[in-house]
């Protein structure tokens, strides 16, 4: 089988399972191309980690692998918390980007006073239009993303993917 026929077989839902590799939205998550690659082993584990820099103690978001604050490289991975309260929200609901079903809902996170991460931005899924307002709590979820073939060492490979998102808590 071609490359590109593999290609075509996996893909995103809303394209009926046919995309070009171009389209493609998420990262690649092996070690092969990715060297926050741990982050994505941890959300499979069910953690919603980060990096913590060694010399200075800045927690950045998405992980690093430099500190953004004084450049070191002796970073750890660390566990951010799992619940949240919504600041504010947007939801799209008609013309959405292909690939993202309607309402595609983007809220602004705090984690509240002391958190080793004080706000995020993020998707919220599981969530039905108009079911969430300013003031309610989210929790970590994660989700499976199309798996991408991708050529290492002249065999082609393809890695299972997953990424994340908050949702509402019932
Ligand atoms: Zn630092």
């Amino acid at each position: 089988m071609s490359e590109l026929q593999k290609s075509e077989i996996i893909g995103t839902p809303a394209l009926k399972d046919v995309y070009i590799g171009e389209m493609d939205m998420w990262p690649f998550e092996s070690p092969e191309f990715n060297r926050i690659y741990p982050f994505y082993d941890n959300l499979r584990a069910g953690k919603f980690t980060t990096t913590k820099c060694k010399q200075c103690g800045h927690i950045a978001f998405p992980p690093q692998v430099i500190c953004p604050k004084c450049w070191s490289e002796d970073l750890e991975w660390v566990e951010l918390p799992q619940r949240a309260k919504v600041v504010v929200l947007t939801e799209t609901q008609a013309g959405a980007p292909i690939g993202f079903p309607s309402p595609l809902i983007i809220a602004w996170l705090t984690f509240g006073e002391g958190a080793p991460l004080r706000h995020l931005l993020v998707r919220i899924i599981n969530c039905k239009e108009g079911e969430l307002k300013e003031g309610d709590e989210v929790k970590f979820v994660t989700f499976n993303v199309p798996a991408h073939p991708a050529e290492v060492k002249k065999e082609t490979k393809v890695c299972d993917r997953v990424y994340y998102a908050f949702e509402p808590v019932k």
